[in-house]
C-alpha cells in the first residue's frame, strides 16, 4: 500500500503558511513505514525541534484503478477516517527554502497516524463532513470537507493520472488552518462528526 498526501487543499491553511493558493493539487507520498500503528505513541524525532500536527480526512481506496474519471471516482473508495500528517516543520522549511524535496520532513517512521475507518454509506455526502483535532483536550483545528479547494472525487481523478490506485491505498486530503507544534506528553485526538476516531500520544 501507499499513502498519497495532498498539500495546501484548504485556503485558510495555505494562507497561514504563506503559500500560494494552488491551481492544481500538490501531491507527495509517504511510504508504508510511515504508518503509526494504531494505539502506539509517536516518539518525538531527534532531527526536529518543531514537530507539528496536521489533521486530515483520510480516504481508503477499495478498487484498483488508473485514469479514473471523476464521475466514477466514488466507486474507488469505501471508507474514511482521520489522520495526522506529522511534519517536521523546521526541516520542511529548510528544504522548501532550498527548493529541495521535503520527504524527510513528512515521510519518516510514524509520520502518518490513521484512526479507525468509518464505512461510507451510499447517502453520505463526503463533501460535507466536519472534523476537529483536540490538542490536550482543547480544539486546535476545525475543518469541513466542503472547504477543500480540490474535492475528493477530483483528487482521485487527478492522482490516478500519475499513480495507479490500489486497494488499501490511503489518501490524506489536506489540512485546514490551525496547525501547530506538539511537545512530549501531548495528546492529540481527532473527531469526525462527533465520533472520536484517533488518539495519539507524543512521547
Ligand atoms: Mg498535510
Amino acid at each position: 500500500m501507499k499513502i498519497i498526501c495532498v498539500g495546501r487543499n484548504y485556503v485558510d491553511h495555505a494562507v497561514e503558511l504563506n503559500n500560494a493558493i494552488p491551481t492544481e493539487p500538490v501531491l507527495f507520498m509517504k511510504p508504508k513505514t510511515a504508518l503509526l500503528q494504531r494505539g502506539r505513541p509517536l516518539y518525538y524525532p531527534e532531527f526536529t525541534k518543531n514537530l507539528q500536527y496536521e489533521c486530515e480526512l483520510v480516504v481508503r481506496i477499495c478498487k484498483n484503478g488508473k485514469h479514473v474519471q471523476e464521475k466514477f471516482a466514488r466507486k474507488y473508495y469505501d471508507a474514511v477516517s482521520l489522520g495526522i500528517d506529522f511534519t517536521a516543520r523546521d526541516v520542511q522549511d529548510r528544504l522548501k527554502g532550498a527548493g529541495l524535496p521535503w520527504e524527510i520532513a513528512k515521510a519518516f517512521d510514524g509520520a502518518a497516524a490513521v484512526g479507525s475507518f468509518v464505512p461510507l454509506k451510499p447517502e453520505t455526502n463526503v463533501n460535507n463532513l466536519s472534523f476537529r483535532l483536540l490538542h490536550n483536550g482543547r480544539t486546535a483545528q476545525e475543518g469541513n470537507t466542503g472547504y477543500m479547494i480540490f474535492p475528493i472525487d477530483g483528487l482521485i481523478a487527478y492522482i490516478s493520472r500519475y499513480f495507479s490506485l490500489n486497494m488499501g491505498d490511503l489518501i490524506f486530503t489536506g489540512t485546514p488552518a490551525g496547525v501547530g507544534p506538539v511537545q512530549v506528553n501531548d495528546v492529540l485526538e481527532a473527531v469526525l462528526e462527533e465520533e472520536k476516531l484517533l488518539k495519539v500520544e507524543i512521547r
